[in-house]
């Protein structure tokens, strides 16, 4: 049986040794680790405008993973940006919203994660809070990972709504998550519905309502995974095993 194609979205690098050399399209490895530990073939997607090259891309690949990164450019959700906004670039923010766009059209499953899920909920008119510690009252660090340098430290629970598609994965009420983000959902999108949340009510998780396999969740499994925390690993299973079911519909 072939394997599922799994695109994953890049961020522009800086080469620290060479500054002068041109920047590269990457992605940290424990999210193509990920894909490979559940049976999938990754793809790292270059940030093109070329639709043409999206349109033929996207066709090849079975399932989408929208990886983290830096904030959203908040004048997408018709907000100033504070001055703790950490801006990535406006061609990132272009570049995933076109190819979210035009993925979403196919049906193919999608793995929305911190960033992604922030730009999913952006894509159907959602809004963010900008800044957590200036926009809500909370006791809980939800930036305590990246403050320990600790990508998989887990750092809150979060409690996880029976009957969602996240419930059936993780099989578990609550489960504890690593967190390294300073923004949040303010106003979820009609589409979306939120599938997990932290104790202070912040929402962890979010699923799309028409039952396709499209899944948001703002903690970062592919660290979890990495660590070989076994129920953060069925996330990717399952999503990379939605990949394959749809690839073989498609095949059909
Ligand atoms: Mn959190």
């Amino acid at each position: 049986m072939t394997k599922p194609v799994i695109g994953i979205t890049a961020d522009e690098v800086q080469n620290k040794k060479f500054s002068w050399h041109p920047t590269y399209y990457g992605q940290c490895h424990n999210y193509t680790d990920a894909i490979i530990r559940a049976g999938g073939i990754p793809v790292v997607i270059p940030q093109t405008n070329n639709p043409r090259v999206f349109k033929d891309l996207i066709a090849k690949l079975d399932g989408l993973v929208l990886a983290g990164g830096a904030d959203i450019n908040p004048t997408l959700y018709g907000e100033k940006p504070y001055a703790t906004t950490d801006r990535g670039t406006d061609k990132r923010d272009k570049v995933e919203l076109y190819l979210l766009e035009k993925f979403l059209q196919t049906d193919k499953p999608i793995l929305a994660i911190c960033r992604g899920m922030h730009l999913l909920n952006v894509h159907y008119g959602g809004t963010l809070y900008q800044d957590i510690p200036l926009d809500l009252t909370t006791t809980i660090n939800h930036k305590k990972s990246t403050h320990a340098q600790d990508s998989s430290l887990v750092v809150h629970p979060i409690r996880v709504k029976p009957d969602s598609r996240l419930a059936e994965i993780l099989g578990q009420k609550s489960v504890y998550v690593n967190s390294r983000h300073h923004q949040a959902i303010k106003k979820l999108a009609s589409s979306l519905e939120p599938t997990a949340w932290a104790e202070d009510k912040i929402i962890e998780a979010v699923e799309i309502k028409d039952g396709r396999f499209i899944l948001g969740i703002q903690a970062h499994p592919e660290d979890l995974e990495a660590k070989t925390i076994t129920q953060w690993r069925k996330i990717f299973k399952s999503f990379v095993h939605a990949s394959q079911e749809n690839s073989l519909v498609y095949t059909k």
